[in-house]
């Protein structure tokens, strides 16, 4: 990764518009980068360029605006390409956002691939967009789905995966980082046991993308899905990364315009990769900002992110456990910057209102990962998650609003 000048936390910050604002009187704090991250003003502009100079539809006109918007779309593909280092573009995929990578992945893959008495293999700690298309999938098939446990940290228990592989092991679909308990997984190693078994492996990493350098070729797995909004950029484009070999044997996922070559009532011939999969006029502007904030992220370089990040993730650990009443959930040795944890006396809802009354966002509630909630015998969790632009001011400022809480419930 590139490495640009020092990381300069508030010279960063300055680049985030929405973080210079007040929230209930006071100076936001926001916490919950793993539901949503904050926007760059330069992936902001992208978006007001496209459509103040650009806009037009892609791959249809011969006329001047609709080849820019092409040449700025598919731009941005190959910026997403290297920078998740895929081999070629058209392994790259422009979805609305995780989840629908992983339910093209059910129609366009599993359907075909998984048959009756056939195991799917996820974790306990997934987000319910890498459980319930599989469960669909299942019932449809008369397949298993079967669930790796994890121990009390969060970590992945290895030799039970490995007990669980088998000749009927089709697919193994595992979060890469946990967004409730920040857990990063051993992906590669995952992949290639499951590969060792002859099954395909599809990585969420919607909590990956944000934190850490993700490259296709070193994991090795066959698909890899994730959303724009968590990786700085817009809402409402994601990505799936597929191997060609994949995705090429694969039938189209929705029929349209765009993912055909030509169509007559007889026979429709489909489009080649990656527009077969691309059916309709997709999020242009979104491709294009999402190919802007991939920019911003590479320029800052994930050797600064992950240093900062990680250095918080240091700070707010040793601060929250060392609160009495305070109990973190999610310990794992390596994690990325989530902070889930639960009060003896205060319930998570009422702590994320008693912070939201101080300007500090967190997330309270299941974190769309009830099975993980369950693992743990809680309802719910309290999450802060952080992002590169976040400081020790705003780990103290959340250790005050604790402090708060407790004043509240003594
Ligand atoms: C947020 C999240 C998803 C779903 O992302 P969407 O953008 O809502 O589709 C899936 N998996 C994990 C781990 C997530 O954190």
């Amino acid at each position: 990764m590139t490495t640009g000048a020092a990381f300069d936390v508030n010279k960063v910050r300055g680049d985030f518009p929405l973080l210079k604002q007040q929230v209930n009187g006071n100076p936001l704090i926001y916490l919950d980068n793993g539901a949503t991250s904050q926007k760059p003003q330069s992936v902001i502009d992208a978006i007001v360029r496209y459509y103040t100079t650009t806009n037009s539809n892609v791959h249809r006109g011969v006329h001047t605006l609709s080849q820019l918007a092409t040449e700025d779309y598919e731009g941005a593909r190959a910026k997403i390409r290297k920078f998740i280092n895929a081999g070629e573009d058209r392994e790259i995929i422009f979805t609305r956002n995780t989840t629908e990578g992983i339910n093209l992945v059910a129609h366009s893959y599993a359907r075909h691939n998984v048959g009756p008495g056939d195991d799917i293999i996820v974790s306990n700690m997934e987000h319910h967009s890498n459980i319930v298309p599989w469960q669909m999938l299942c019932e449809e098939k008369g397949a298993n789905l079967r669930v790796v446990p994890i121990d009390d940290t969060g970590e992945l228990l290895m030799d039970e995966y490995e007990k669980m592989l088998g000749p009927r092991t089709k697919l193994v679909s595992i979060t890469h980082v946990s967004n409730a308990l920040g857990t990063i997984l051993p992906a590669a190693k995952i992949v290639q046991m499951a590969h060792a078994h002859g099954a395909a492996v599809l990585l969420d990493g919607a909590q990956a993308v944000p934190h850490m350098p993700v490259d296709m070729k070193e994991l090795d797995c066959d698909f890899y899905a994730f959303s724009g909004h968590k990786l700085f950029g817009p809402t409402g484009i994601g990505i799936l990364y597929g191997k060609a070999e994949f995705l090429e044997a694969m039938p189209p996922f929705m029929g349209g315009g765009d993912m055909i070559k030509s169509v007559t009532f007889e026979k429709t011939i489909y489009n080649d990769l990656p527009y077969k999969f691309e059916a309709g006029t997709p999020d242009i502007a979104g491709a294009i900002a999402l190919g802007a904030a991939v920019d911003y992220v590479s320029n800052l370089g994930f050797d600064q992110i992950t240093a900062h990040e990680e250095e918080l993730l240091r700070y707010g650990t040793e601060a929250l456990s060392s609160i009495a009443g305070v109990k973190l959930i999610g310990t794992a040795a390596h994690k990325a910057g989530i902070l889930s944890f639960v009060m003896d006396k205060a319930h998570p809802h009422d702590i994320g209102t008693i912070l939201d009354e101080q300007g500090i966002a967190i997330r309270t509630g299941h974190h769309c990962a009830q099975p993980v909630m369950q693992r743990f015998q809680i309802p719910a969790t309290a999450r802060a998650s952080l992002a590169f632009y976040n400081t020790k001011e705003d780990i103290d400022a959340l250790v005050k609003g604790i402090d708060r809480v407790l004043e509240v419930f003594s």
